[in-house]
């Protein structure tokens, strides 16, 4: 049995990872992290520092067709919740193809570090599940949610208690997921517009020229002028 960590840098799966080394220090980790090429310009570089922690190196995997804006563009379109080809085709694709080509052991773990009360699809969620695509007659493939039960508060007291520090992306947005995500509240968007403000503009620009906008509430100007 091999485990495979899917990492983003984030307080999440920065907790799952530390849980993990502490419960099976005797199983084979991997860290495995899709770049979805609309990273924050450090993202790389910050997960390896917390992987350095635990003596782990970092594999950064990517779509090799497309990043985040291509895809976007070459669609006319931004992904939606209920259709999210940015984390099929630009996360969960380039991982699994990472599994495929890495990892001989017949049992692989992937744990991942979602957690019940961020939605109510993830509140669905088991804490182990076959993964009925990836598994085939060599290979068992199980999905493995290692804090789904855990709160917010638990995750960012276990880091505390820990002393492993939040990226300082955290100091104005509730998460480090890309630049400008499909999920961003009009707060987030407005603290993007104020702390990435090339982010903004990028995805501001991408809306006038498809005509689509990122979010359901209006485009990001809408957003900006405090009409959403
Ligand atoms: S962080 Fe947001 S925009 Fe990026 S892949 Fe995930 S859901 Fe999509």
């Amino acid at each position: 049995m091999e485990l495979v960590i899917n990492f983003s840098g984030g307080k999440d799966s920065t907790a799952m990872l530390a849980y993990l080394v502490e419960k099976f220090p005797k199983v084979k980790k991997h860290v495995v992290m899709a770049d979805t090429g609309w990273e924050h310009p450090d993202a790389i570089e910050w997960s390896r520092g917390i992987c350095d922690r635990f003596g782990l190196p970092l594999h950064v995997v990517r779509n090799r067709n497309k990043t985040f804006l291509e895809m976007v563009e070459r669609r006319g379109m931004f992904p939606a919740s209920e259709q999210r080809q940015c984390t099929s085709d630009l996360k969960r694709d380039p991982i699994n193809t990472w599994i495929r080509n890495n990892i001989t052991d017949p049992v692989v773990i992937s744990a991942m570090g979602m957690r019940a009360q961020e939605s109510s699809g993830r509140a669905k969620l088991k804490v182990l599940t076959r993964d009925k695509r990836e598994t085939n007659t060599v290979r068992t493939v199980w999905k493995y949610h290692p804090i789904l039960k855990w709160t917010e508060a638990q995750v960012r007291a276990y880091l505390a208690e820990r002393g492993i520090p939040l990226h300082p992306v955290y100091q104005h947005l509730g998460r480090f997921s890309c630049r400008v995500c499909i999920y961003m509240s009009a707060h987030d968007v407005r603290q993007v517009q104020q702390h990435d403000p090339e982010a903004f503009r990028i995805i501001a620009e991408l809306e006038d020229r498809i005509g689509h906008t990122m979010m359901m509430g209006g485009n990001l100007a809408d957003y900006a002028a405090g009409k959403v």
